[in-house]
């Protein structure tokens, strides 16, 4: 069996993207592109297999006849699911459900907790990150009010920060970042404000506010994860979250560096420059926007190069 499985994504457009995924040696579609889903195995987009013996398939098919190939646990369906976010305009401030809430709600659907990395904001960027609102009755009537201002905590954010989202946490990413995103492989999402935005028919989005109503934690409360550095020789590897649903680190690449496979994951995307990955002495070229999987059968590999990659695996 195949040890390493690279992944062709696709795109999706967007009422908030722009053309900034180009930077990551996509050959995206015309329009206002937001999203990139890199490592995707959903009913709304799955990223297709390029190389070895289950080219051709789409992640979603592959892990269905195959998933022991790609997760030690098998899962009903891929658990993770891996995107990069151009949001040339805000996005939605929106919530995401728990599992619970979601399996009655939407159709058997999972929850999604997920987190962000940024890769690139300009000057001055802003997200929202939680509410203010002390109790229920407060939360919803500020909603119900309109208070938008009283209502979303805003946080600045600049390239490298980190977010850990868990199901229920109010956020929106902000015009003028670029974002890597790891969640679990869900598509619900529920819309409290759109900035009254219509789109090119004249159409508004549809909001969610009962539902935002029902699943957001109030009081918000910030979870920070503490990140762990770990020199290997020039090169890095930061442990960026190790929580219910998923790890994430960040590998910096300079000239070498040798890893054993259960000490990281098996997802993993370029995000600068370029190098190789050796696997039992076969070397495969790497650069910036590549996304592939270790299977459950590489144990371990060396990363070539300089460059930045982040990885992540289910828990
Ligand atoms: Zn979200």
């Amino acid at each position: 069996m195949d040890k390493i499985v690279f992944l062709e994504p696709v795109f999706c457009e967007r009422i908030w993207g722009g053309r900034n995924l180009e930077k990551f040696n996509f050959s995206i579609p015309q329009g206002d592109i937001g999203e990139a889903w890199v490592i995707a195995a959903h009913d709304n987009g799955s990223s297709k297999i390029i190389n070895g013996s289950l080219a051709g398939l789409t992640l979603k098919e592959a892990y269905e006849k195959h998933p022991t190939v790609f997760t030690e646990k098998v899962y009903d369906k891929f658990p993770l699911l891996i995107k990069i976010l151009d949001a040339s305009d805000n996005l939605s401030v929106q919530v995401h459900p728990e599992d619970d809430y979601a399996k009655v709600n939407e159709n058997g659907e999972l929850g999604k907790t997920e987190c962000w990395y940024v890769l690139d904001a300009k000057e001055d960027a802003k997200l929202v990150y939680g509410h203010s609102a002390k109790t229920h009755e407060e939360f919803n009537s500020r909603i119900d009010n309109a208070e938008w201002n009283e209502l979303f905590i805003e946080e600045k954010v600049k390239e490298g920060d980190f977010f850990y989202i868990p199901a229920g946490t109010l956020h929106a990413i902000g015009e003028g970042i670029l974002i890597y995103e790891v969640q679990q492989n869900s598509d619900t999402t529920y819309r409290v404000y759109d900035y009254d935005r219509v789109d090119k028919d004249g159409n508004k989005r549809e909001l969610h506010i009962e539902k935002t109503k029902d699943v957001t934690t109030v009081p918000f409360e910030k979870v920070v994860t503490n990140p762990k550095e770990e020199k290997v020789g020039e090169s890095t590897i930061t442990y960026l979250a190790n929580e219910k649903y998923f790890s994430v680190f960040k590998i910096n690449v300079i000239e070498q560096i040798v890893i054993e496979k259960n000490k990281t994951g098996n997802l993993f995307t370029v995000l600068e420059g370029d190098g190789s990955i050796v696997i039992n002495g076969i070397k495969h070229n790497v650069k910036k926007g590549d996304s592939f999987i270790l299977t459950t059968e590489c144990t371990s590999y060396i990363l070539e190069g300089n460059m930045l990659l982040i990885g992540s695996y289910d828990r």
